[in-house]
C-alpha cells in the first residue's frame, strides 16, 4: 500500500468552491495509486463562525478562567466540524470515506492540556480502513490520552497530527496544502516579491518555522524528519510544484548537501514580544541574582529567549501577553525592571551564513540606512536575530529581503 497524507488547512476547506480544489488533490492521489490519508484543520480564521478563536472568545466572556480540560473539549470541535463536512462531501461524491477523530485515529498525547504533545501513534485502525479502500479524513490539532481525554496540540498542531501519521503510517510522502504556494523566502504578505523555495533541509526550514514563519509547524518538520519522510508544501488552489523539504537533492543525487549553494534561505519574523532589562548592579555573587530571576520567570511558566547576562544587568525577552506578570514577579523581588514594550523579533535564517564573514554588517548597515532601531542581536551558526520596535517590523524584513536579493 503507498499512502499518502494529505493535510488541508483552514482556508482549504471554508467554501463550496475551495472543498472542490480540495476533493480533487484527492482523488489525484487516487489516481495515483496512492491510498489518502486526509488531516483537515479548523474552518476559517478568528471572527468566522466555526473558528476555534471565535469558539474561544465565546466561553471566555462566561469564564476566563475554563480549566484547559474543559477549553479542550471545545478547542477540538472545529476540527470535528470541519472533518464532517469534508467527509460529506467526498462521500457525496461517491468516495468511500471515514472520519476519525484524533483519538479514534490512534493519536496518544501527554496530558498537557491545550499544548499536548503526541508520544505515541496507534495506526491500527486507519490501516484497516485504507485495507478495505476507504479515504481515511482525521482530524487534526487533537489526540487522546492514555485515560481517554481529549487534547489540542497547540498552534499548527494540524501539521503534527500529519507528520506523525505520515511517520506512523510509514507514508511516501506529507503534503501539506495550504493558501500559498510554498515556503517562501519571507511571509508574503509583508514581502510582495517573496518566493517560493524549491527544495530546502529540515534544519532550515525548521528554524524558519521557530523564528516564526507559520506555514508550517517546526515540530512537524521535526517529526518528518526523524524518518526522512519528504514534506511538501503546496497550495490547495494551484498545480505550482510547491516546497520539497527533505535531506537530499533529489536531481543531483542522494547525500548532496543542498545547503551549500546558498546562504540565507529567508527572513522571518515574529511579533508581540517584549523586552525587560532588569539593573542587578555590580554586586557580590552577581550569579545567584541571575540565576534567581530566570528561577522566579520558570517557576512562574515564563519562557524567556533571546537572553543576554551582562556585567550589571541581564536582558531578555518574553510574549507581550505574559509581560504583567512578569514585571509583577521582577517588583515583587525588588528591581525596577526597564520594559520595551510591543517589540518584534526579525531573523535572518540560513544554514550558509555560518563563516561567511560580512553577514551581520550587511544587516546592520541596510536596517541603519532604513532607519531601524537594533534594541538587541544575536546569533547561532544558522540565524541572526534583531530585535526592533514592532512599528519597524515590516520595513525590517522587507529591507533585509532586498538587502540580501532573496525576492524574484
Ligand atoms: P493553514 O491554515 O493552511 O495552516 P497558515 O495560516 O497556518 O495556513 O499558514 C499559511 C500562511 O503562512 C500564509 O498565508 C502566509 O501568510 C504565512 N507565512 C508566514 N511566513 C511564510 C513563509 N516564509 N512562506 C510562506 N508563507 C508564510
Ligand atoms: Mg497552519
Amino acid at each position: 500500500m503507498r499512502i499518502l497524507v494529505q493535510k488541508f488547512g483552514g482556508t482549504s476547506v471554508a467554501t463550496a468552491e475551495r472543498r472542490a480544489s480540495v476533493t480533487s488533490k484527492v482523488s489525484e492521489a487516487i489516481h495515483s495509486g496512492y491510498s489518502p490519508v486526509i488531516v483537515v484543520s479548523a474552518i476559517g480564521r478568528s471572527g468566522d463562525p466555526y473558528a476555534t478563536d471565535t469558539f474561544v472568545s465565546m466561553v471566555k466572556e462566561i469564564c476566563p478562567d475554563l480549566p484547559k480540560r474543559e477549553l479542550d473539549l471545545l478547542l477540538s470541535c472545529g476540527e470535528v466540524i470541519s472533518g464532517t463536512i469534508l467527509v460529506s462531501t467526498l462521500i457525496s461524491l461517491g468516495f468511500e470515506a471515514v472520519l476519525f477523530t484524533g483519538g479514534q485515529a490512534g493519536i496518544i498525547t501527554d496530558r498537557e492540556f491545550g499544548d499536548a504533545r503526541i508520544v505515541r501513534v496507534e495506526p491500527g485502525r486507519i490501516l484497516e480502513q485504507l485495507a478495505m479502500g476507504k479515504v481515511v479524513v482525521v482530524t487534526g490539532f487533537q489526540g487522546i490520552t492514555e485515560d481517554g481525554q481529549i487534547t489540542t496540540l497547540g498552534r499548527g498542531g494540524s501539521d503534527t497530527t500529519a507528520s506523525a501519521l505520515g511517520v506512523a503510517l510509514k507514508a511516501e510522502a506529507i503534503d501539506i496544502y495550504t493558501d500559498v504556494e510554498g515556503i517562501m523566502t519571507a511571509d508574503p504578505r509583508i514581502v510582495d516579491d517573496a518566493r517560493t523555495i524549491n527544495t530546502v533541509t529540515y534544519n532550515e526550514i525548521c528554524q524558519m518555522a521557530y523564528q516564526g514563519a507559520k506555514v508550517i509547524h517546526p515540530r512537524a518538520v521535526e517529526i518528518a524528519m526523524q524518518r526522512n519522510i519528504p514534506l511538501r508544501i503546496k497550495s490547495t488552489f494551484s498545480e505550482a510544484p510547491g516546497t520539497l523539504v527533505t535531506n537530499m537533492y533529489p536531481d543531483r543525487g542522494v547525500g548532496t548537501d543542498i545547503t551549500s549553494d546558498r546562504i540565507i534561505t529567508g527572513i522571518a519574523h515574529t511579533p508581540n514580544v517584549t523586552q525587560i532589562r532588569v539593573l542587578t548592579g555590580d554586586v557580590q555573587e552577581k550569579h545567584l541574582t541571575d540565576k534567581r530571576i530566570f528561577k522566579a520567570m520558570a517557576l512562574a511558566d515564563i519562557s524567556v529567549d533571546f537572553i543576554s547576562v551582562q556585567p550589571e544587568a541581564v536582558l531578555y525577552t518574553i510574549q507581550d501577553e505574559v509581560a504583567s506578570k512578569a514585571i509583577n514577579i521582577l517588583i515583587n523581588m525588588g528591581f525596577e525592571p526597564g520594559v520595551v514594550n510591543s517589540c518584534a523579533k526579525v531573523s535572518i535564517v540560513g544554514a550558509g551564513i555560518a563563516g561567511v564573514p560580512g553577514v551581520m554588517a550587511n544587516m546592520v548597515e541596510a536596517l541603519s540606512d532604513a532607519g531601524v532601531t537594533i534594541l538587541q542581536s544575536a546569533d547561532s551558526h544558522t540565524t541572526i536575530w534583531v530585535l526592533v520596535h514592532k512599528e519597524d517590523m515590516v520595513k525590517a524584513v522587507q529591507t533585509l529581503h532586498q538587502k540580501f536579493r532573496l525576492g524574484v
